[in-house]
């Protein structure tokens, strides 16, 4: 049997229910050979994740994901083989964490005008030096009784739309590829179909992404059916990118999202890996 890549996980460091120690600990436990932590736009629980894959003998792949605006949409790039001290990457991400501060602030504005206050209070001071994310609002919401789950927070303030919704102006995509093809690694289209995007949309973003320098795409997510596998691997297949695999991980508890719980590549995929 081949080893078990998991290239997409999340820490505390972001929106991760597990401090980096406890996430290596896991993906050794489930049989990962090599983890990618890849918290969104930041760097920061990577010293921690390495020192815990060297203790507990797991390969870690120092990653990042980052939040990109290409045209009206948002789009997640995985860097994977970063270096996180690369000084392109470290401007490019401190761009990105205000833009997310700047965000939090806001959204948190706006749920105040619906009678929610004190969310950003509550969430920078539990993030610490991590990242406040969407689903960290959706927790708030959660434990404040708003509503019952992630998912209705999303429904009724959080998503495109709705009163805590707040547009947002990310780098752009070729500048989040170039920052992390700067500090040697690889770029790579995190989960292709969670965007909803027409054929005609996802040809013109892979056209882009292979432009700016993005050599992979993530043939197998999570979740993924058979046929989100075939459809992804076409995408791999049209634009001859590196195919990548990742559970895209963020906490215990689901027992369809696991750790290194993932389908193997389709047969002639090459793998991302090869890369590094
Ligand atoms: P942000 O990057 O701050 O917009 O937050 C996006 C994060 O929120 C994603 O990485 C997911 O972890 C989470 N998320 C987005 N949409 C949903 C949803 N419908 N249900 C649960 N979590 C979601
Ligand atoms: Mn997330
Ligand atoms: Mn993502
Ligand atoms: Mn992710």
């Amino acid at each position: 049997m081949s080893e078990i890549y998991d290239l997409h996980s999340h820490s505390n460091a972001s929106d991760g229910a597990l401090s980096p120690t406890e996430l290596v600990l896991r993906a050794k436990q489930q049989g990962v050979a090599a983890l990618a932590l890849t918290d969104h736009d930041t760097t920061a629980g990577l010293p921690e994740a390495r020192q815990a894959a060297e203790a507990a003998g797991i390969r870690l792949i120092p990653g990042i994901e980052l939040s990109a605006s290409f045209e009206n949409h948002c789009l997640h790039i995985v860097g994977l083989n970063i270096d996180p001290d690369h000084p392109a990457l470290v401007e490019g991400v401190a761009r990105q964490q205000h833009i997310r501060d700047q965000r939090a602030q806001k959204i948190a504005e706006k749920l105040a005008k619906k009678g929610i206050s004190d969310a950003y209070s509550v969430l920078s001071r539990m993030v610490g030096n991590g990242e406040i994310t969407r689903l960290h609002f959706a927790d708030f919401l959660v434990n404040q009784g708003y509503v019952e789950t992630q998912q209705d927070a999303f429904d009724r303030y959080l998503s495109k739309g709705k009163p805590g919704y707040v547009p947002t102006a990310w780098a752009g995509l070729a500048d989040c590829i170039a920052w992390i093809t700067a500090a040697g690694g690889v770029a790579v289209l995190a989960h292709p179909l969670r965007y909803k995007l027409s054929t005609k949309w996802i040809n013109k973003v892979l056209i882009a992404f292979k432009a700016a320098g993005g050599q992979g795409i993530e043939v197998v997510t999570g979740r993924a059916s058979v046929d989100d596998i075939r459809l992804s691997y076409l995408h791999a297949s049209k634009h001859k990118l590196y195919a990548s695999v990742g559970s895209d991980f963020h906490a215990p508890g689901n027992q369809w999202l696991e750790l290194g719980r993932l389908a193997a590549l389709p047969d002639g995929a090459p793998p991302i890996w090869q890369l590094f």
